[in-house]
This record gives C-alpha cells, sequence and structure tokens, in this order.
C-alpha cells in the first residue's frame, strides 16, 4: 500500500488537488448561487413591498375619501337620503366608483344609479353599523354579474350612526392597480385570503388562469407543490411572510405577506427564469472558468507528471550508464547481477573483480586521458571476451566487475588466462613497453542465499590477496585469503604506532669479500619487533606497505637508524663498512627522496660513502625515465647503486644497457642452481656480463660451501648468505666489526 502511494505519489497528489479545487469551485458557486437567490428574494421582497403601499394607499385613499364624504351626508336627515345619493354621483365618477349608495339603519338603500335592493345582509354593512371603515371580499354585484369590492364607511348624525356610505368598485380596477410592470411584465401579483381564496387574481399569461383557490392551483399544477403550500398555509395562519419556490409552468418564485386589510394575503410572483436568469448567466460563466481552471491544472498536471517521467527516464539511463565506458554502470550492474544471481542454480556463477596495478601512477604520469583510453580498453575486451548472458560493468576508477557463467573450475581459469593475455596486449606506452598487469579477484558463488554485496567483498578480497605479485594475475577467494585480509587489517590499525614506537629495527647481513673472507659490507633487513617480542620478518608486511604506500616511511626511517647506527660504529672507532639499505620503487616516485636521504646524512653526519642503495628491478619501471632520474640524482649525490634481485624481472638485460648501477646483486634462485651443469652456466654468465659491464658482483643467499666455492673460482666479488652469517642485530653485527677492527 505504501509501495504504491509513493509510485503514484504525484498523480494522487495531483488528483487531491483537482478534488479540492473542484470541490472549492462547487462550494464557491453554491454560495453564490446562495446570494443570488437571496437577492432574488429581496428584489421580490420590494416589488411587494411597492404593491403593498400602492393597494394601501388605494384603500385608504378611498376610506378617506368616503370618511369625506359621509361627514357631509351626516347633515342630511334619513328622509333626505335620496338626496344624498343624488348628490354622491358626481363623487362617484370622478373617483372611479361604479356605483355609491348609502344604507339606513332601517335597510333601505340609495345608490348613485337609483336602484333599490336590499344590502342588509352584506357584511360591509353589518361593519358599517358597527362604526368600522372595511372593504369588502369579491361581491356579484346584485345589479349585474360583475365582480365587485365593496368600500363602506359609517355615516355619523348627532354622534350616531345612522347609515353606512358604501362605493362599489370593480375587481378590475384594483387588479389594474396591481399590474404594475414587475421583472419585465412577466411578474405578477393576486390577493388571497387567509384560506387562500383568491381576492384578486392575476390576468398574465404566467398566472394560473381563473384562480380560484391559490393552494388548489397550486396542488393541481404539481405535485412537489404539495408540501410548499403546506408551508405556506401554516404562515398564513400565524400572519408571516415568506417566499417559496413552486410549479407552474415552470418555477417561479412567490413572495407573500399579509395585508392589514381584513385577512388578505398580497402574493408577488415571478417566473425563476427572470429572476435565475442573470445568476445563471454569472453561475454559468463562474462554471466554465472553473471547468476552465480546472482543464488548465489538469493539462499542467499531466505535463509535470510527463515531464517527471521524461526526467525519471534520462536520470534513470545517467544511473544506468557508465560515463567513461558507455556501457553498463555499476548501479546497473548490481540490479542485473542481483536478477541473474536469483536466477541461476547454485555454483554455476563467478563475480570477477578486476583492475590494473599500479593505475594510479598511470594516471598521474600519462594523464587522466591516457587514463581513461585504457578503461574504454578494458571495457572493450570484457566486452568481446563476455559471453551473452554475463554481465560486466566500469566500477569505480579501474576496478571492473564480472558475472560470468560455468561450473568447472579448470574452464574459468583457462577462461581467465585468456582474458589476461587480451588484457595485456595493451601497451600504454608502446615505445617504452610499459604493459599493464591486471589483477583479477574470483569468488565462486556455490551458496544461492548470498547477497551481492557479500560476492563484491569476497571478489574484491581475494583480489587484493594477490598483493603486488607481478607475475599472479588471478586468486579465488578462499578463507585463508579473509585471514590474510583480516591480517593485513590489523597491521594497517597499528603500522604508524609501531613505527613511532621504533618498533622496525634494522638487521644487518654481513656481506663478505669472497677472496679475502672479510667482511666488506653488510644489507640492513627491515625486522618487526613486536611488543609482545615476536620478530616479525619484512615478507609478512613488506608486499602490504607497498600496496598502501607506507613503505617510503619505513624506507627512510631504515635509512636513518642505519646512519645513526654507523655513525655510532664510527664513534666507537670500528672500522666502518658500507651497509646498503633496500629501496621500495614506490619511493622513487617521490622526486625529492634524493634530498630527504642527503638531510638524513647531513643530520647525523655520515659520509656517502658508508650507506648504498639496493634497488630492485621492476617490470613496471622497465626504462622509466623516473628511475633514471633517481639513478642520475643518486649517482650525482655519492651514492653507490645495487641493483637487488638481478635476474628475476622480465627486463634485466634492458635496465643494465640503460642504467649506470655499481654493483649487481645475482639472486637467490640462481646461487640455487649452482651444481647443476646450466645453473652453473648460468651464474657464470651473470659474472662474465658484471665484469664487462665493469660492476661488482654480490652473490645472494649462498648457503654452501660448494655454492661459495664456484662463486669464488668464477670471479664474483662478494659473498652474502647463511652460509656466511645470517642477518643478525646491530649489536651482534657491532661486536663482528669490532672484532674485524681489532684484527686489522
Ligand atoms: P632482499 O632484499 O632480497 O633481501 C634478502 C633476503 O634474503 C632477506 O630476507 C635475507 O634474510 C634472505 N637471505 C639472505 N641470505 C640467505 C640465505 O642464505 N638463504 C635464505 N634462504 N635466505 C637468505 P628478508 O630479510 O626476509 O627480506 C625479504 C625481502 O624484504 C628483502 O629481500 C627485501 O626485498 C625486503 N626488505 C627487507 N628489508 C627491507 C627494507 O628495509 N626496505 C624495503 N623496501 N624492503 C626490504
Ligand atoms: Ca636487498
Ligand atoms: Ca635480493
Amino acid at each position: 500500500m505504501r509501495n504504491l502511494f509513493a509510485k503514484y505519489k504525484e498523480v494522487i497528489l495531483g488528483l487531491l488537488i483537482l478534488i479540492l479545487l473542484t470541490v472549492s469551485w462547487l462550494l464557491y458557486a453554491s454560495t453564490l448561487k446562495h446570494d443570488f437567490q437571496n437577492e432574488i428574494i429581496s428584489s421580490l421582497e420590494e416589488v411587494s413591498t411597492q404593491g403593498k403601499s400602492i393597494l394601501e394607499k388605494e384603500i385608504n385613499g378611498k376610506l378617506e375619501l368616503l370618511t369625506e364624504v359621509s361627514r357631509r351626508i351626516g347633515f342630511y336627515t334619513a328622509d333626505n337620503y335620496e338626496e344624498a345619493a343624488a348628490m354622491l354621483a358626481a363623487t362617484a365618477q370622478e373617483n372611479g366608483f361604479k356605483r355609491m349608495g348609502v344604507i339606513t339603519a332601517d335597510g333601505t338603500t340609495y345608490t348613485t344609479d337609483h336602484v333599490h335592493m336590499d344590502l342588509s345582509d352584506r357584511p360591509y354593512y353589518r361593519k358599517g353599523l358597527a362604526g368600522e371603515n372595511s372593504v369588502s371580499d369579491p361581491l356579484v354585484d346584485r345589479e349585474g354579474s360583475e365582480t365587485i369590492h365593496v368600500y363602506a364607511v359609517p355615516v355619523y348624525h348627532n354622534g350616531e350612526v345612522t347609515a353606512v356610505l358604501f362605493g362599489t368598485y370593480d375587481i378590475n380596477e384594483m387588479r389594474r392597480q396591481l399590474e404594475v410592470t414587475s421583472f419585465g411584465g412577466r411578474g405578477y401579483t393576486y390577493i388571497v385570503n387567509k384560506e387562500g381564496n383568491c381576492i384578486v387574481d392575476s390576468t398574465n399569461s404566467y398566472s394560473y388562469p381563473n384562480m380560484q383557490n391559490i393552494f388548489t392551483s397550486m396542488e393541481a399544477e404539481d405535485r412537489k407543490n404539495q408540501a410548499i403550500a403546506d408551508r405556506m398555509k401554516v404562515d398564513f395562519e400565524n400572519g408571516q411572510d415568506g417566499c417559496v419556490r413552486f410549479m407552474n409552468k415552470g418555477i417561479q418564485y412567490m413572495y407573500y405577506r399579509p395585508l392589514p386589510i381584513n385577512d388578505w394575503y398580497l402574493l408577488t410572483v415571478a417566473p425563476a427564469s427572470v429572476l435565475d436568469s442573470k445568476m445563471n448567466a454569472v453561475l454559468g460563466r463562474t462554471y466554465l472558468l472553473g471547468v476552465f481552471m480546472v482543464l488548465i491544472f489538469a493539462g499542467i498536471l499531466v505535463y509535470i507528471l510527463k515531464d517527471q517521467k521524461r526526467r525519471k527516464a534520462e536520470l534513470m539511463h545517467s544511473l544506468y550508464t557508465d560515463e567513461i565506458t558507455g556501457g553498463y554502470s555499476f548501479a546497473k550492474f548490481q540490479v542485473e547481477a542481483e536478477k541473474k544471481i536469483r536466477r541461476a542454480e547454485a555454483g554455476s556463477l563467478s563475480l570477477v573483480s578486476l583492475d590494473i596495478d599500479d593505475f594510479k601512477f598511470i594516471n598521474e604520469l600519462l594523464g587522466y586521458e591516457e587514463g581513461n583510453h585504457l578503461i574504454r580498453y578494458i571495457h572493450g575486451v570484457l566486452a568481446g571476451w563476455c559471453g551473452g548472458e554475463e554481465i560486466f560493468a566500469h566500477q569505480s576508477a579501474d576496478m571492473f566487475v564480472a558475472l560470468v557463467d560455468g561450473h568447472d573450475h579448470d574452464a574459468l581459469c583457462r577462461r581467465l588466462e585468456e582474458l589476461c593475455s587480451r588484457l595485456q596486449s595493451y601497451s600504454i606506452w608502446p615505445q617504452n613497453k610499459l604493459a599493464i598487469v591486471p589483477a583479477m579477484g574470483i569468488f565462486q558463488l556455490r551458496e544461492k542465499s548470498l547477497t551481492l554485496d557479500f560476492c563484491l567483498d569476497c571478489a574484491g578480497i581475494a583480489r587484493k590477496s594477490r598483493k603486488g605479485q607481478f607475475a599472479v594475475h588471478y586468486a579465488f577467494y578462499d578463507e585463508r585469503v579473509k585471514e590474510q585480509i583480516y591480517r593485513d587489517k590489523r597491521i594497517e590499525a597499528v603500522m604508524k604506532s609501531a613505527l613511532e614506537n621504533g618498533e622496525f629495527k634494522a638487521y644487518y647481513q654481513p656481506q663478505y669479500d669472497a677472496e679475502s673472507k672479510r667482511v666488506v659490507g653488510a644489507e640492513a633487513l627491515v625486522r618487526w619487533a613486536r611488543p609482545d617480542g615476536e620478530i616479525v620478518s619484512p615478507g609478512e608486511f613488506i608486499p602490504l606497505f607497498e600496496k598502501n604506500g607506507f613503505i617510503s616511511e619505513l624506507d627512510r626511517h631504515m635509512f636513518r637508524i642505519v646512519c645513526e647506527q654507523q655513525k655510532e660504529w664510527g664513534n666507537r672507532g670500528y672500522a666502518v663498512v658500507p651497509v646498503s639499505v633496500n629501496v621500495s620503487r614506490k619511493l622513487l616516485y617521490d622526486l625529492n627522496f634524493v634530498e630527504k636521504y642527503n638531510r638524513i646524512l647531513t643530520e647525523t653526519a655520515v659520509e656517502v660513502q658508508n650507506v648504498e642503495v639496493e634497488i630492485t628491478e621492476s617490470v613496471f619501471f622497465d626504462n622509466q625515465p623516473r628511475l633514471l632520474d633517481a639513478i642520475r640524482h643518486l649517482h650525482q649525490s655519492g651514492y653507490r647503486i645495487l641493483l637487488d634481485d638481478f635476474g628475476t624481472g622480465y627486463s634485466s638485460m634492458a635496465m643494465l644497457k640503460d642504467m649506470s648501477f655499481d654493483t649487481l646483486k645475482i639472486d637467490k634462485s640462481f646461487v640455487d642452481n649452482i651444481g647443476d651443469e646450466r645453473g652453473n652456466k648460468i651464474v657464470d654468465g651473470i659474472i662474465r656480463l658484471a665484469e664487462s659491464l665493469e660492476l661488482s658482483t654480490i652473490a645472494e643467499g649462498v648457503e654452501t660451501r660448494e655454492q661459495y666455492e664456484y662463486l669464488k673460482a668464477h670471479g664474483c666479488d662478494v659473498i652474502q648468505g647463511y652460509y656466511f652469517g645470517r642477518p643478525m642485530t646491530a649489536e651482534a653485527f657491532g661486536m663482528l666489526l669490532s672484532s674485524q677492527t681489532a684484527g686489522r
């Protein structure tokens, strides 16, 4: 559910806003409608007020007129009413009365038109006699058949009601008074009494024709009017005014209010179509605007959503594409690899982690363009090497990962060899034969439940386990490898403090002149004396330090303690011999390393001929200008340089050709083969070669008398090895020097 919301968050939000907008719009429209209706009601009310005041004025005017006339009649005595009635004729005509007359207390009637009738049963007559002014409900004229109203007032003579004065009025007259044009002629008015019986009806075409009773007419017109009529009846009963919408050829508004005459009600009516037309126009526009706005909003929403989708796609593309190679990004690899792992059966996949030894230096030396070029090259090689279903990606810097198929270990090894040789066919610097050294770690996914992260870690651990071993290009993950990594981590955690605490000591392995068997030199070899008394050999930590760069500090430290030791031996008066220190190839990248060494010499006041420098021949540095530089620098400062492990690298000969070493150290592997015919020949050859290049020779790892004899017989200058002496503490070597000094 939550996922669903997250996925369609924008859509849901947009729809909510849309609904909110619509609802608030409808609310607004309904308020507007309500306001309009109120306005309609108030305009109806206004028309009704006008009608009422017209009627009141009219009726009161008539009654006042009659009162005025009755006063004059009051002067007549009853027997003169005939005369009085004759006098009324002019007034009647003047004021639009159909007839005027006087009805005496005994019921005799005198009229302006001299008709004699008995009107003593009429209610207005009784009211008049009681001293009341009145207007009658519609009556049928007893003379003729028109419907009439009768206005009546009492006639006083000497303070007593002696007669009733009346004026008859055609009902049509009153209707005419009421028919003021309202609502463009479509509005009309009724007068009804409390029971709804018609007092004055309307001839307006929108009104009920021949209306007798408003309620009956309403109920007859439409059943919906029933409830409205009921409400009106209640209001009528209570003398209340009000407004209703009812049906009469469409919806009509009716305002009703009581009149202060009898129990009459004035009904002012107008068709809704008139009243609503303005409202509908405004509402129509409002709705239209609303719809328009909703459409615009919806349009914007759709645009935003589409744009977002596009951006997402773009983002996905950039996220899933590697910038340098244009292939899968690591993120994409992770997604695809996880899918592949889920699908595959256990043991059928292997994860390969690949990088290039010293890529950092390639980048630094040749620039990032060249570095990127190499990365693209590796990508290309992987593309050709991986099968259709296999996936691979550039992970970071020079790191690549590949998830490959296959159960068979040997087949995988063959494929890896093939990959190595393809990678190595790349020459960064063709004229200088700078080759790249791939490093691979392989983790075979034997179980199903492993996470990709875990597999990547293991492949990485396997790759790192190779540690600067140039000839070994790939390593499989096993528990031993993991142990190694943890060991390395533990070493790295303490190496700095160990250096500060002086735990790294120099052991000295004496070098003997082959002829005289005198000590003519020594090689300083590092030993790590742990606080718990354990002495750790360099093989355990030098490769790690070479990888993490700490070797430079260690080498400098070694150089310093060797110098300090030499100084001390000199001070004791021993015949000091040159001590050679090992310099890691990493140190050579530091252009100032010779200056730093010189400073140490100055600080410890040691002569430059008392220390020598051993440089291992290296694959990577073949013919490097940097190495040439370093050698030139060292020579300029007066150091003798020893070429260590001669014969183990790939390009010993090339190095000898271009670089001026002083001494060549014949590697133990050659010395080991002395006694064997071919071995002898090789050692012999190396010595001849050194002689021809005017280099002195030191044989390393001499363990037997036979080896020593052979080397001496064939002109090797100096011997180093267990046969004469193992690496020893400074104290032990000091004693050796001291005894030699004494025996001089
Ligand atoms: P390396 O420079 O070739 O040092 C000679 C190694 O051979 C030393 O091992 C030494 O103890 C051993 N060795 C000497 N004579 C014999 C022998 O007759 N038989 C046998 N089996 N071995 C013999 P060590 O001291 O374990 O040093 C190993 C490597 O560690 C050195 O090889 C060197 O590459 C490196 N190393 C040692 N100290 C330093 C240092 O201070 N700086 C640097 N950068 N590397 C060092
Ligand atoms: Ca050495
Ligand atoms: Ca060596």
